[in-house]
């Protein structure tokens, strides 16, 4: 057996690697490089491998940094299947259709601008379009289930709850006695919705992600308590609580949490606003595909409550209906897309409401250092948006520990049980995994730092 990574060595995006054993070739994701526009041109370069050569392929979970380069699998001549739970196929279906959405416009903007100045071609192609998504949607199977393992000529291929967001595995495969597990991503065993992960037994390696490598995130009830009184301290002014939020697991963590807090009687029963079609999508997934959360979760859903529906929550669907916030009167939390302020819903109420004193804006999850929202957290007292200079006068607060991502305590207990597997550290910035293998190694155990398409073999038992 050999492990190659083809994608999140050394970084965070771009997941991808494959696996071969006895001249079988299996991939497990093939996921987009986001972050800069030096990794976005990785995305625009030929697959380092043949497509065509593969024999399988297998996806962990929905999110784009796992997902997002299937589409270039298929155009590059992949023949077969790609394999994955029933909610990651129906997560997958909603992002990259969004994605593929907004290559189309982006290219579309793109081509009149260059047209204006004659220089229409330089302009690239989008990566892909609508029908490459219906093309994939054709082979991606959603086979794999928690209870049945994958067989594919003699080889075993076991999913297993990850608990890192809606329908999330990490994957088994065994053959000939030899065993290799893939993390994929793993959650944040602290997390108010998805249940924790399960634990993997002894293997001859683990790939495993190393985000959050290097350290350990404050505990669920700080964070909550810490996210409440921003709440009340910000309704208190009557003015907007705005909270640009990922659509995949970060929107249906604070939903739930809201709702939690509404029982509990901590904050007021102000308006809520989901003001995300991605986001109230993928809700409706969490409501109606459920099965892997945690009990009090599963319990709701099975008694018909909807633990994702805190009171006086309203859905905005349309562009119109999204308008019309701007004009409301009175106290509102709004939750609004992109969570990295980096397009979407969230940039048109940040422009409508940033320079009003009564406004809060409270960041629920990672912003890059040189991103808008980055800017507003170190305190920028004025930003540029859409082309025009607003003042910032709103209170802007950052809750750092709502994590999708397992922390270094997360990861060391997933690795507990894995005896004395080598251990493949994928899937972090660099210097965090380095952090961490000294960690590893002080406890004994063997650790590599996977490198770009380097092809590592598994030790024989
Ligand atoms: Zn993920």
């Amino acid at each position: 057996m050999h492990i190659t990574s083809y994608g999140a060595a050394e970084t965070v995006t771009g997941s991808c690697h494959l696996l071969e054993t006895a001249g079988k070739r299996i991939l497990i994701d093939c996921g987009l490089y986001q972050g800069s526009r030096e990794l976005d041109d990785l995305n625009q370069q030929p697959l380092p491998f043949d497509a065509a050569s593969l024999d399988v392929v297998l996806v962990t979970h929905g999110h784009l940094d796992h997902v997002g380069r299937l589409p270039l699998l298929i155009k590059g001549g992949y023949q077969g299947k790609i394999h994955c739970t029933p909610a990651t196929r129906a997560v997958t279906e909603i992002i990259l259709r969004d994605a593929a959405h907004i290559a189309e416009e982006d290219h579309e903007r793109d081509l009149r601008k260059a047209r204006r100045q004659g220089r229409e071609h330089e302009v690239k192609p989008p990566l892909y379009q609508t029908p490459d998504i219906d093309l994939l949607m054709e082979r991606l199977q959603p086979d794999a289930s928690w209870e049945k393992p994958l067989e594919f000529e003699g080889i075993q291929i076991r999913f297993h709850p990850a608990g890192h967001v809606l329908g999330s595995a990490w994957i088994e495969i065994e053959h000939e006695g030899q065993k290799v597990v893939f993390s994929g991503d793993l959650g944040n065993r602290e997390s108010p919705v998805e249940a924790d992960f399960l634990l993997p037994g002894p293997c001859n390696a683990v790939v495993i992600e190393s985000t959050y490598g290097n350290r350990l995130h404050r505990s669920q009830k700080e964070t909550v308590d810490e996210f409440a009184g921003v709440l009340k301290e910000s309704l208190r002014k009557d003015g907007k609580v705005l909270i640009p939020s990922f659509a995949l697991e970060r929107t249906q963590n604070i939903l739930y949490v809201l709702r939690q807090l509404q029982e509990e009687g901590r904050i007021p029963l102000t308006p809520i606003y989901l003001d995300s079609p991605m986001g109230s999508r993928i809700t409706r997934l969490y409501e109606t595909l459920g099965g892997e959360f945690n009990p009090d979760v599963e319990h709701d859903l099975q008694e018909g409550d909807r633990p994702f529906s805190p009171e006086n929550l309203h859905v905005t669907a349309s562009t119109a209906e999204s308008r019309m916030l701007n004009d409301l009167k009175g106290g509102a939390i709004i939750l609004a897309g992109s969570g990295m302020l980096t397009g979407g819903r969230i940039v048109h109420h940040l422009k409508h409401h940033l320079w009003k004193d009564t406004t809060s804006l409270v960041i629920v999850g990672y912003q890059s250092p040189n991103s808008l929202g980055g800017r507003l957290i170190a305190g920028a007292e004025k930003v540029r948006i859409h082309g025009e200079e607003v003042l910032v006068r709103a209170s802007v607060h950052t809750i750092g520990g709502f994590s999708a991502h397992a922390d270094q305590d997360d990861l060391l207990a997933f690795l507990a049980p894995t005896g004395n597997a080598r251990v493949h550290l994928v899937h972090g910035d660099l210097q965090v995994m380095q952090v961490f293998q000294q960690v590893l190694e002080a406890a004994g155990r063997e650790v590599t730092i996977n490198k770009y398409a380097q092809s590592y073999p598994v030790a024989e038992p």
